[in-house]
């Protein structure tokens, strides 16, 4: 089996070498789903793994803008439209300075499988540009989301791919966006979820990653007879994902301690309760700061330049703000101090060595896909309720919320449970696998 995955792997790295990110990604996938596919004869010679690492397509263009200064700036905008076998393409935009074709195809393979997982109906993309939000004005955000949807309004649509948010995309930008698309194609649809409520937005799809990540965690914990109330939680980040992965733990009775953004990590011995939390969004949201600003208002808090939260003694740690920001050497310090459960709320947040550490000390681990889906859930019931002009509570869609992360944790645990253990990457992978692939075949080969 090791020589087939190794195969597939240099097969695929013969194309893609130059993309680390993608390649991590495939790797991952590859070493849990290959075995699969060669012990059932409806998937085995049928080059299905292969097709789906391919991307249906990717655009790629020029996004032209004047700052404030009157200087015209140059970035560049993408879209991968990875599979669109069970639905149109789904995935977000992220407008980060790092983003690049590796750092996309990643996204939209793990959206793959995410996206099945929801049982809903929505393909894969995912997309954005190098263009950097942080520092620009609002009106410098608003000329550069409308010159990039200058181009990607072409391909896009309600039946054909519906963009979201993702890192640097939020509310404000997605306004910005939609706007831009209604005026190009004069008319008002369902094109990009995350919309504000009184243009089609839905209620809980600010707060689905976070709630759903922690969702996950406490299907998790109760699975081996433990919940999340009285637990000391780390939260890396302090972005979207990051504040209502916070914001659930609170009314869970967990304790949050730790947050942080790429400066560095706040750490609150006292517990960063609701109005503290308060005080992050609105610092983070609103004004734009950075958060080494909560040791000033919060004296008893310190503030660990440059530093991530992993070192802090935990219960349950909670990676939410990018790839690859936990390693080997977190994943260990975390052991020693007594954490026995990570949910990702990041995508691909743990390193591959990190992993293994977990697996072999068998915390409960979930990857990104599983407990980070609750955020496009959300937006499938978004694109659910715009195509019937409708809107459910804030109770009705929670309730869905939860009922899906309940969901895609009994698929983990069906294709995951290895003896003592539940393999829940592996699980992920094959649950997730399968829809696609049965769809895939099903339509022939195109
Ligand atoms: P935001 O832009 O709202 O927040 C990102 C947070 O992560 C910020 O605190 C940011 O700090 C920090 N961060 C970003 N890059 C780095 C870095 N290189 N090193 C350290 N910190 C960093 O993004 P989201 O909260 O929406 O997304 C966070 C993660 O969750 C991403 O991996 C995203 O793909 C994933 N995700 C998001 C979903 C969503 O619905 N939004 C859905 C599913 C997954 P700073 O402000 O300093 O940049």
């Amino acid at each position: 089996m090791k020589k087939i995955i190794e195969n597939f792997i240099s097969e695929i790295d013969k194309k893609n070498s130059h993309e680390p990110e993608f390649m991590q990604a495939v790797r991952e996938i590859a070493e849990t789903v290959l075995p699969y596919i060669v012990s059932k004869d409806i998937y085995h010679g049928k080059n299905i793994l292969m097709r789906m690492v391919e991307p249906e397509r990717v655009l790629m263009f020029r996004v032209n803008w004047v700052d404030d200064n009157g200087e015209i700036q140059v970035n560049r905008g993408y879209r991968v439209q990875m599979n669109s076998a069970i639905g149109p393409y789904k995935g977000g935009l992220r407008f980060h300075p790092t983003v690049n074709l590796s750092i996309l195809k990643f996204l939209a393979l793990e959206q793959v499988f995410k996206n099945s997982l929801t049982t809903l109906p929505m393909g894969a993309g995912k997309g954005g540009s190098d263009f950097d939000p942080k520092g620009k004005s609002d009106a410098e955000v608003m000329r550069f989301c409308q010159s990039f949807m200058t181009e990607l309004y072409r391909y896009i649509g309600p039946n054909t791919d519906v963009p979201a948010g993702d890192i640097g995309v939020g509310g404000r930008e997605i306004g910005y966006m939609f706007g831009q698309y209604k005026k190009l194609k004069k008319e008002f649809t369902g094109v990009l979820t995350g919309k504000g409520l009184s243009w089609g937005g839905s209620l809980i799809r600010p707060e689905a990653t976070g709630y759903g990540t922690v969702y996950f965690a406490e299907n998790m914990m109760n699975h081996v007879s433990k919940t999340i109330k009285g637990k000391t939680v780390i939260i890396s980040g302090s972005g979207n994902v990051a504040q209502y992965a916070a914001e659930k733990c609170i009314q869970l009775s967990a304790k949050v301690i730790s947050m942080s953004d790429s400066s560095g990590t706040i750490y609150d011995k006292d517990g960063i309760d609701s109005e503290k939390l308060s005080f992050i969004m609105n610092l983070k949201n609103i004004k734009r700061g950075r958060i080494h600003e909560y040791v000033k208002k919060y004296p008893n808090a310190t503030f660990l330049k440059n530093k991530t939260p992993w070192e802090i003694p935990c219960d349950i740690a909670l990676p939410c703000a990018t790839q690859n920001e936990l390693n080997e050497h977190d994943a260990k310090i975390l052991i020693k101090n007594g954490c026995i459960c990570v949910s990702e709320g990041a995508n691909m947040p743990c390193e591959p060595e990190a992993i293994i550490v977990f697996k072999i000390n068998k915390i409960l681990y979930a990857p990104g896909k599983a407990s980070n889906a609750g955020g496009v859930a959300v937006s499938g019931l978004e694109m659910a309720q715009n195509s019937l002009r409708y809107s459910w509570s804030r109770e009705e869609v929670d309730s869905k919320l939860k009922e899906i992360m309940k969901d895609i944790h009994n698929s983990c645990l069906t294709h995951g449970q290895e003896k003592d253990y539940v393999n829940y990457e592996k699980g992920a992978n094959i649950a997730g696998f399968i829809k696609v692939a049965d769809a895939m075949l099903a339509q022939g080969v195109v």
